[in-house]
């Protein structure tokens, strides 16, 4: 043991900022490394916990769950890693052995550890991590692009291609395109939607989503009929609709302008009950799916990097903030306003 430290952005419960602390700087167990955080990025579900979601850790504790970076220690049972080596987190690791683990679902495991939800996270100088949670960040693509990949947008291809099973030529309704649903729109037209229809309530979003790839745009305005207006747009109706406001509005949306066999994926995180306001008798007469979507796997989070690394997307022109390990409370104040029109933003640390 060292005495060695590090600052760390603590939360210390629901209505308090962000506070930089120093703690101990973590050493690896075994099968875990510690990576030198390069960069970490602010999510809307950080935003959730400093206002209302319960975080499943004991408090005081470290968030951020998005970080890339350098290893810079490993344990010593660690033989897939070197210092020095180019990483990013995949958060949807569970514990490998449970039922729900080996049917193909890690990322809902009931042991799930994300570091920065469930265990000191990357709002800090340094990160202990389990080793076999960790993917190569390739050649040519930033650790802050990296950080970006690891949820805000391998989450959304988790919904469109893992769980939505996106097929090219198909017409996608993405609701809510900020920056999950951003990226969402971006992914879409790399997996060859023929349409991409985006809906918000915000004209810089719809403005953002047509430079990504979308199609047509929606204003969601209030006393518009959205519904008539998506599946007039689609000819009766969409493939896949991905939701990524977490309201239940936007799910009841979602469900009402699938066409017969359609898939509606949730993506959006929220506390209250989603909502079907689709006849019982026409849901099923349509083959209607309803699909949860919860983070990634790890592949998901390989095939973004490399869609990155290939130029297939351009994750860094949609980093609008890069703020450091200090200002991550105004960050985050100024994700929940909206004040200054985040499309997201990154905390990095100093080299
Ligand atoms: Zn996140
Ligand atoms: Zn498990």
């Amino acid at each position: 043991m060292t005495n060695r430290r590090m600052r760390a952005a603590r939360f210390h419960g629901v209505g308090t900022p962000l506070e930089i602390e120093e703690v101990p700087y973590p050493e690896p167990g075994p099968d875990e490394v510690v990576v030198r955080i390069a960069a970490c990025g602010v999510c809307g579900s950080d935003v959730h916990f400093l206002e209302d979601l319960p975080v499943p850790a004991p408090l005081p504790m470290t968030l951020g769950h998005e970080p890339a970076g350098l290893i810079e220690s490993i344990g010593k049972e660690v033989r897939d890693w070197a210092p020095g080596d180019r990483v990013a987190l995949s958060i949807g690791e569970g514990c490998g052995t449970c039922r729900t683990c080996r049917s193909g679902h890690p990322n809902s495991c009931l042991s799930l550890v994300v570091p920065g939800i469930h265990v000191d996270g990357a709002f800090a100088e340094a990160i202990r991590v389990r080793a076999d949670a960790l993917v190569a960040v390739p050649e040519g693509v930033s650790l802050r692009a990296a950080a970006v990949a690891t949820d805000c947008v391998a989450s959304p291809y988790h919904g469109l291609a893992c769980r939505g099973r996106l097929e090219p030529g198909e017409r996608v309704v993405v609701i809510g395109v900020g920056g999950l649903g951003g990226q969402g729109v971006a992914l879409s037209r790399v997996l060859e939607a023929a349409m991409i229809v985006a809906v918000d309530t915000s004209p810089t979003a719809l403005e953002r989503a047509k430079q990504a790839g979308a199609t047509h745009t929606i204003l969601s305005q209030p006393g518009a009929d959205l519904a008539a207006e998506i599946s007039e747009l689609t000819d009766g109706g969409a493939d896949l609709v991905l939701e990524c406001v977490g309201a239940p509005d936007a799910v009841s949306l979602g469900t009402q302008v699938l066409r017969p066999g359609a898939r509606l994926v949730l993506v959006g995180v929220g506390i209250e009950p989603p909502r079907i306001d689709v006849p019982l008798a026409m849901f099923g007469l349509r083959e209607l799916t309803v699909l949860g979507s919860f983070g990634s796997h790890k592949r998901d989070l390989v095939e973004v990097l490399q869609m990155q690394a290939d130029g297939l997307l351009d994750i860094d022109s949609t980093i609008s903030h890069r703020l450091p390990l200090e200002k991550v409370a105004e960050g985050l104040e100024m994700l929940r306003t909206k004040k200054g029109d985040p499309q997201r933003i990154v905390i990095e640390m100093e080299p």
